[in-house]
């Protein structure tokens, strides 16, 4: 099912709809020791299986959603950060539930 989005411009450096989806979002999967490693533990959540998130937002992400926004770790993100594509299905829920607070 395709849902229904504003806007099909997915530029991600105004958007940031994924990396404020969920306190549980993003976790970490195949990530190897180094690899956490290199992640700053001050964004590494309590039970240390994925970014640590206020309100849903997680808390390496700058800038304001839908405007403006950066990774601050984007060289050593999170395997899923990774792979989610602009205008897959993970984007379009995210930019589906961010669009009802934030003009996308
Ligand atoms: S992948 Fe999609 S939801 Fe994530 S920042 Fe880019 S456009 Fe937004
Ligand atoms: S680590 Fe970066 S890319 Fe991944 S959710 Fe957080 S801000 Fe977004």
């Amino acid at each position: 099912m395709t849902i229904a989005v504003p806007t099909d411009d997915f530029d991600c450096q105004s958007c940031g709809a994924c990396c404020s989806y969920s306190e549980d979002w993003p976790r970490f999967s195949l990530e190897t020791d180094e690899e956490l490693d290199r992640i700053p533990a001050e964004y590494v959540s309590a039970d240390l299986g994925g970014m640590r998130c206020e309100d849903n937002r997680c808390s390496a992400l700058d800038g304001k959603l839908g405007v403006h926004v950066g990774c601050k770790i984007y060289a050593v993100r999170p395997i899923v950060c990774r792979t989610c594509m602009p205008g897959d299905d993970e984007c379009l829920m995210a930019r589906h539930k961010l669009s009802q607070k934030v003009l996308l």
